[in-house]
Order: C-alpha cells, then sequence, then structure tokens
C-alpha cells in the first residue's frame, strides 16, 4: 500500500516516516511551498528535506513554484484565521496529487507539531480526503515528539524558530512589550 506524506519541514517528518515505514507502508513525501516565507527560508527548509530525504532513501515530489501573493491574498483580513486555509490549501493540495498517483492513502506531518492545531488537520484532512476520493490516514504523530526532536538534534538539521508564513515569523520575534535592558 502507498501513502502521500505532506511534509511541512524534515524535523517533523522523521517520526511520520519511520512510524508509517514500520507499518509496511511504502512513503512518498510532498514539500508544499507557498506557505514558508521569505523565500530563502523555503529554500533553506527544503535543501535540508532534500538532504535528510536522500539519507533515508525516501523520494519526496516538490512542489512548482512560489506562489507567496496568492497565499497572502487568501488570508487578508481574515489574518486570525489563516491557518484554517493554510491546512486545508496544504491538504487538498495533497489529496488531489494522491488521487492522480493513486495512492491508497494520504497524511500530513503536522500532526506531529505540538504546536499545530491537531484537532482541526484532522477534521479538514478528512473533509479533503472525502472530496478527492482518496483516504486521510490520520495518526497522532505526537507520541514521538521527543524521539523526532533528538534525532533532528543528532542529526545536526536545521530547525526553524516559526511556523512558515510571514505572520509567523512576526508572532515569533516582534514583542514590542520586552524592551531591551
Ligand atoms: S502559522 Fe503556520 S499553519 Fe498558520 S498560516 Fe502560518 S504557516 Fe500556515
Amino acid at each position: 500500500m502507498k501513502i502521500l506524506l505532506h511534509i511541512c519541514c524534515a524535523p517533523c517528518a522523521i517520526y511520520p516516516v519511520k512510524t508509517l515505514r514500520a507499518q509496511n507502508l511504502e512513503v512518498m513525501g510532498f514539500f508544499y511551498r507557498h506557505n514558508i516565507h521569505p523565500y530563502s527560508e523555503c529554500l533553506r527548509r527544503q535543501e535540508t528535506l532534500q538532504v535528510y530525504a536522500q539519507k533515508i532513501d525516501l523520494r519526496v515530489i516538490y512542489q512548482d513554484g512560489y506562489d507567496l501573493e496568492g497565499f497572502i491574498q487568501n488570508v487578508v483580513y481574515r489574518e486570525r484565521d489563516r491557518c484554517k486555509y493554510c491546512y486545508h490549501d496544504r491538504l487538498q493540495t495533497t489529496a488531489r496529487l494522491a488521487r492522480h498517483g493513486k495512492f491508497d492513502f494520504f497524511t500530513t506531518s503536522l500532526l506531529f507539531s505540538k504546536f499545530q492545531k491537531h484537532e482541526l488537520i484532522k477534521s479538514i484532512g478528512e473533509s479533503v480526503g472525502k472530496s478527492a476520493g482518496v483516504r486521510f490516514l490520520y495518526a497522532d504523530f505526537r507520541e514521538g515528539w521527543k524521539e523526532g526532536l533528538e534525532t533532528s538534534k543528532e542529526l545536526e538539521m536545521y530547525r526553524q524558530s516559526y511556523c512558515g508564513c510571514i505572520y509567523s515569523e512576526k508572532e515569533r520575534f516582534f514583542h514590542p512589550e520586552k524592551k531591551p535592558e
């Protein structure tokens, strides 16, 4: 059985790939790019994944193009609710690709992160899977959080400090209340 795994970044993919392979699933990755800003950061995450994928013999589809403008246009005026759009677009793109490639299932490394909206990802995954005609495989990969983190450190992998979009970068670094001493 074949599964397409949406990969948000290499560190988050370590545990899901390992777990899915242990279930005798043939795993292929898919790296979606439009939500990772700026472009230099997107490239850095992609390159980190390319190195890791080669190391573990994982085939990965890398998304063409870089539609930062489309991403921004789709979340403008509803920035607080942007993750819903972001999850939906990433999972719908993955589901359609899985259907096209005759995969049995699709899933996402977002289910590994303790910082993501887990239940929302699950419900969107199931919904877009139904529409696309391919099953969303739900798994709570957060159980492997410690293991994945430790492996990424051992491999000296680049680990980003914000989720991906430019808004998340601002939330991570812009804290005007914290004045320098
Ligand atoms: S914070 Fe992360 S999940 Fe939410 S919109 Fe930005 S990149 Fe997407």
